[in-house]
């Protein structure tokens, strides 16, 4: 039997297939410390898993709109609009199961078949996977270390033209950890409007940022409003990834548009998922912060240990919790190291799970004990010696 073109191009996400390799190895008795997968190790608050266990007792368990329940929209249309200081609209808010359908059908919605799509690389592999699923075209741009991984504005300038219909942005990144600054946001929404693109902007990671760094956001720029789709979501600052919680907002005729496209395909996000991302969103946000100043100690742990490490070497990420270390002094590429450290029993995973320009990185998850770092860096530092 035959496949459609469309999904040709699909692979499996490269954290998934290294889980499966060091679950193999976990089965025949070898100890793994597992920092490939990006998901936080800390339980969903119990107040927020409360109120969505009360919300099942109470039935509300129902189909409801597609684009999300009203009183969720309101909060979130006023909580991510005080987070960047802008106006936002309920009618603007688009809630998914989870935050990928709002990568995913806002692309479907904005990109004809043959238009360009500029996205990061490395970055997350979703973003080339929907690019030529809608038909489009990816245009990847590097991102520099020497920039502190922001966009090489230069092979920017070069790539986007009158056929670039979609810019995707992620700040701070998976898999870098790195923020874009002020100004290369203001360089970027520059050219969008002259080119009359769409920007999406993945700022899942909005709320986990070190050093008190504050993350600008794009649609809060002079112009922006009308051309930006802003994604976040539950999964990683209130630990939800398996409640299945996001959001997109985006100028109300396109959330009418994707409204449509939930209508027709996943329904709407289970009620009581929603119930509990508004105890979320409107509760205390105490936990938040300890899960950020925890992943804060974890992140200075790493970073210095890496950097005493022969051949490696790397910056501080100033959000996620992510490393991406360079490997290049080791003479070794990045699928060599990640397969080499794997058999010293840590899993990470090679930066060229994120895009070609990912060659010469690995990516490391610091969702993990301290004590685990700890070890995991142990097991590092030998492996890296019997290189
Ligand atoms: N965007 C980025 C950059 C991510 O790292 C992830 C999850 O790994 C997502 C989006 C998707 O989030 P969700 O699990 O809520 O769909």
């Amino acid at each position: 039997m035959l496949f459609a073109q469309r999904i040709e191009h699909l692979k499996p996400e490269g954290a998934y297939v290294v889980l499966a390799r060091s679950q193999e190895l976990e089965a025949q008795g070898r100890n793994i410390i597992h920092l490939e997968i990006g998901e936080p190790d800390f339980p969903t608050p119990a107040h927020v898993s409360l109120a969505g266990i009360k919300a099942i007792a109470a039935g509300q368990t129902r189909y409801n709109p597609p684009a999300g329940l009203v009183s969720l929209r309101e909060v979130i249309a006023e909580v991510a609009g005080k987070q960047r200081d802008i106006q936002i609209n309920p009618r603007q808010v688009v809630v998914s199961p989870g935050a990928k359908p709002n990568l995913f059908f806002p692309t479907l919605a904005v990109v004809n078949p043959g238009d360009e799509v500029i996205y990061p690389d490395p970055g997350f592999p979703t973003y080339e996977a929907m690019i030529g699923i809608a038909g489009g075209v990816p245009v990847a741009v590097p991102l520099l270390e020497s920039k502190a991984f922001s966009f090489d504005l230069e092979a920017f300038d070069r790539l986007i033209n009158d056929r670039t219909r979609l810019i995707i942005l992620n700040s701070p990144s998976n898999p870098t950890g790195g923020v874009i600054p002020l100004a290369d946001l203001q360089h970027i929404a520059n050219a969008a409007q002259r080119y009359n693109s769409w920007v999406l902007s993945d700022e899942i990671y909005v709320k986990i940022t070190f050093d008190n760094r504050a993350v600008p956001s794009i649609a809060s720029l002079p112009g922006m409003a009308d051309r930006t789709i802003i994604m976040d979501g539950f999964s990683k600052t209130y630990a939800m990834t398996g409640w299945r919680l996001g959001f997109g907002i985006m100028p109300e005729s396109l959330a009418a548009k994707v409204d449509l496209l939930m209508t027709h395909s996943v329904g709407c996000t289970a009620q009581f998922t929603q119930i509990a991302g508004i105890e979320a969103l409107t509760g205390p946000q105490d936990y938040v912060r300890m899960m950020v100043q925890e992943y804060e100690r974890r992140r200075n742990l790493l970073v210095s240990g890496l950097n005493n490490l022969p051949g490696i070497h790397c910056l501080k990420p100033e959000g996620a919790f992510y490393v991406f270390p360079n490997i290049q002094g080791t003479g070794k590429t990045s699928l060599e190291i990640a397969n080499h450290l794997l058999e010293y029993g840590v899993a990470v995973l090679p930066g060229t799970a994120f895009g070609k320009y990912g060659e010469g990185y690995l990516r490391l998850v610091f969702a993990n004990s301290y004590e685990n770092l700890e070890r995991a860096l142990e097991r590092i530092d030998q492996a890296l010696r019997n290189l």
